[in-house]
């Protein structure tokens, strides 16, 4: 069975053609800049081969066309016809509290994740444009919605209630929801079977460390507590965003500067976190290229990163009353050993022992068991496939309907 992963975001739309047998990417691709006066489709297909298209992307319409025509093309596409697609599965960022797992795509569904786009507006209309310009290309084909913030549905209420008048979750529905819901599941998962263990009888805590940054605790297979909040922005520092503040430091900029509300929003999100702290950049590249130039106020971001993920860990592991896996897992998680290193240093009270000789001799893109010998706590490190686990939800979906 092959199934098409979507991710339709505001100006871009990327996709994955998976084969579900043996579980791997026929071909993948991402149009970019859709809209723009410039625009291009950059993709792999048959045989691994890389390939561009430079052509105006007006519209999501034209994206899903272009993607169409590279997966069925002569030269490098993976499929003769479109038909040998048998269901997409769309990324969709927030489904409130509609959904706590992923469904089928029906005008009922699509009308609810309408309801929603309030809650994420850069994302959930971009999402379901997608879904619409796929719809209208292969009108036959089932397709399904999986949610960034499903997987954390299970977090109780004492942890997602945030201590505002009970009215604005009520009215507005402002409480914590959470966000890359679907690496966390990945990860945790992951995590389990590599250790051939039950997940029910585990504590885990997943570090999905990226541009965007969050941590979870999945207790018994469940996410209890995970550190983004009403939006991506709460939480751990990330590259431009700044994570957790005083929410009365908004005021006191506007007051100073005379900026608009969304002036100072696009100041949090996206000049901020460790591009701000370091002025150097929001790529953990160059951010340690400059640690090692012996730049100050790099080595500071690095630090001020490091000591929020080591804050919610202790957090997370009080939570859990106790931890038996972290998990590092994307772009800084995988390929950082100088963040894990800091992160894992002085945690030996919860038990936890970091391999670091190994730590800094990892196998790029494999699962990599990082524990020390001694090591009560597992930690390892699990290359992250969201893609992969939106294709297993949808064929799930469709081999039970
Ligand atoms: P993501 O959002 O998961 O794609 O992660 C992006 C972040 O991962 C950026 O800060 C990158 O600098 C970092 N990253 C990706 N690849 C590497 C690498 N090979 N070495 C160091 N950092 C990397």
């Amino acid at each position: 069975m092959n199934i098409l992963v979507v991710n339709a975001g505001s100006s871009s739309l990327k996709y994955q053609l998976i084969e579900m047998n043996n579980e791997k990417a026929l071909a993948k691709g991402t149009c970019e800049r859709i809209g723009q006066l410039i625009s291009q489709l950059k993709a792999t297909g048959k045989d691994g081969k890389s390939f561009v298209v430079e052509k105006p992307i007006p519209d999501h319409n034209v994206a899903v066309q272009l993607m169409l025509e590279a997966l069925v093309h002569e030269e490098y596409g993976v499929v003769k016809d479109i038909n040998e697609i048998q269901a997409v599965g769309h990324r969709v960022v927030h489904s409130a509290e509609d959904f706590n797992s992923s469904v089928l795509i029906d005008d009922e569904v699509l009308e609810i994740c309408r309801k929603n786009s309030d809650l994420a507006p850069l994302h959930v209309p971009a999402n379901i444009i997608g879904i619409l310009a796929c719809k209208e290309a292969m009108p036959n084909t089932p397709m399904a919605a999986v949610f960034d913030t499903a997987f954390h549905s299970t977090i109780p209420p004492y942890a997602y209630i945030y201590a505002l008048p009970y009215q604005a979750y009520e009215e507005w529905r402002i409480r914590k929801y959470g966000f890359h819901g679907t690496s966390h599941k990945y990860v945790s998962q992951e995590a389990a079977k590599y250790l051939n263990k039950d997940i029910k009888d585990l504590k885990i805590i997943t570090c999905h460390l990226g541009n965007g940054s969050s941590i979870t605790a999945v207790k018994n297979g469940k996410s209890v507590d995970t550190s983004m909040g009403f939006t991506p922005l709460e939480g751990l520092v990330m590259g431009t965003r700044c994570g957790d503040i005083d929410p009365a430091v908004i005021e006191f900029i506007m007051e100073k500067t005379n900026w608009t509300i969304s002036q100072t929003m696009d100041y949090l999100n996206k000049k901020s976190g460790v591009l701000g702290i370091s002025g150097v950049s929001s790529d953990f590249r160059d951010l340690i290229k400059a640690v090692y130039e012996g730049n100050k106020r790099a080595e500071l971001a690095l630090d001020v990163f490091c000591y929020r993920i080591k804050k919610y860990i202790g957090a997370y592991a009080a939570v859990m009353n106790g931890v038996d896996i972290i998990v590092f897992t994307a772009g800084i998680g995988e390929h950082n050993p100088e963040v894990r290193e800091r992160v894992l240093k002085g945690l030996d009270y919860l038990g936890l022992e970091l391999n670091n000789e190994l730590n800094y001799n990892v196998e790029r893109g494999k699962l990599t068991d990082l524990s020390g010998p001694n090591s009560k706590v597992k930690i390892l490190l699990i290359p992250t496939n969201e893609e992969l686990v939106i294709a297993r939800e949808t064929q799930a979906l469709i081999k039970n309907n």
